[in-house]
């Protein structure tokens, strides 16, 4: 058991590590406007294709101090620091899977843990740079949500169609949530504070977590970043004009309620 544990963690951690830099490839080439797929990894600055051996996960960037090895261009601190949060994000996937659930459960679940990572980490930290929540990421994130809920029904012995549709109304409800918010803040402050990406977003996670998993995820995003707002203001790292984009904030509440299930999350909130 302890064997399969670390076995497992390190397994994770790896594997996390190793997909961390296919999102480097995603947050660098979605809003650029370039293909996920071809070309291979170039330098940005003197377009020079990276060989396999220059392009090892968080080791390369550190034996390379940082920088191309041709043009010595810097590269950001980001990358490695990306690579290393996705590993950190499916070790805690990992861990927060019970101990009593079978093996075939178990694997599902992990990859379900993972899949989720693997979309809203992208969706984050795109927004946090550029304001913008990609459409192409949010339809994939329907697509393995609708999966998903199919499978959670087989092995709860549930009825598939109810299953899909509880999670389809969920999802709904989370988008009409954020649309209806997002008009009365616009009749309230005269500007938009949110954009039609976030209500995407909250639809997607919503249809991930079912009811009531959607509200708790919602509820608690504002919440945080209302506080995260408010430190911000207080301690004048913020101004008040300054946009906040709302996606991180509905994406690790979404991602922490989806893994803990919405009763531990709270218990872990207060
Ligand atoms: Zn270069």
């Amino acid at each position: 058991m302890l064997y399969s544990k670390i076995f497992f963690s390190c397994f994770s951690i790896f594997s996390g590590v190793i997909l961390g830099s296919f999102i480097n490839v995603v947050i660098y080439r979605l809003p650029n406007n370039q293909s996920i797929l071809r070309p291979r990894s170039f330098c940005p600055n003197c377009k020079t294709n990276i060989p396999w051996y220059e392009n090892i996960p968080i080791y390369s960037w550190i034996k390379l101090k940082g920088k191309c090895s041709k043009c010595r261009n810097a590269i950001s601190i980001k990358y490695p620091l990306t690579e290393l949060f996705t590993g950190i994000l499916f070790l805690i996937s990992f861990y927060a899977i019970p101990n009593n659930i079978n093996f075939e459960n178990f694997i599902i679940t992990l990859l379900s843990n993972w899949t989720f990572t693997l979309i809203l980490l992208p969706i984050s930290i795109i927004d946090y740079d550029f304001l913008w929540i990609p459409n192409s990421i949010i339809k994939i994130g329907i697509i393995f949500g609708l999966v998903i809920s199919i499978f959670s029904a087989i092995l709860k012995n549930q009825e598939i169609l109810i299953n899909v549709f509880e999670n389809l109304i969920s999802g709904i409800l989370g988008f009409l949530i954020i649309v209806l918010i997002m008009k009365f803040g616009e009749l309230i402050f005269k500007k938009p504070a949110m954009g039609l990406g976030d209500a995407k977003l909250a639809g997607m996670i919503g249809l991930w977590l079912g009811f009531p998993g959607v509200i708790v995820s919602i509820w608690s995003s504002f919440l945080i970043a209302g506080l995260f707002i408010f430190i911000g203001l207080a301690s004048k790292k913020i101004s008040r004009h300054q946009l906040i984009p709302f996606g991180p904030f509905l994406s690790i509440t979404g991602f922490l309620v989806w893994i803990y299930g919405e009763t531990t999350f709270l218990k872990i909130l207060f």
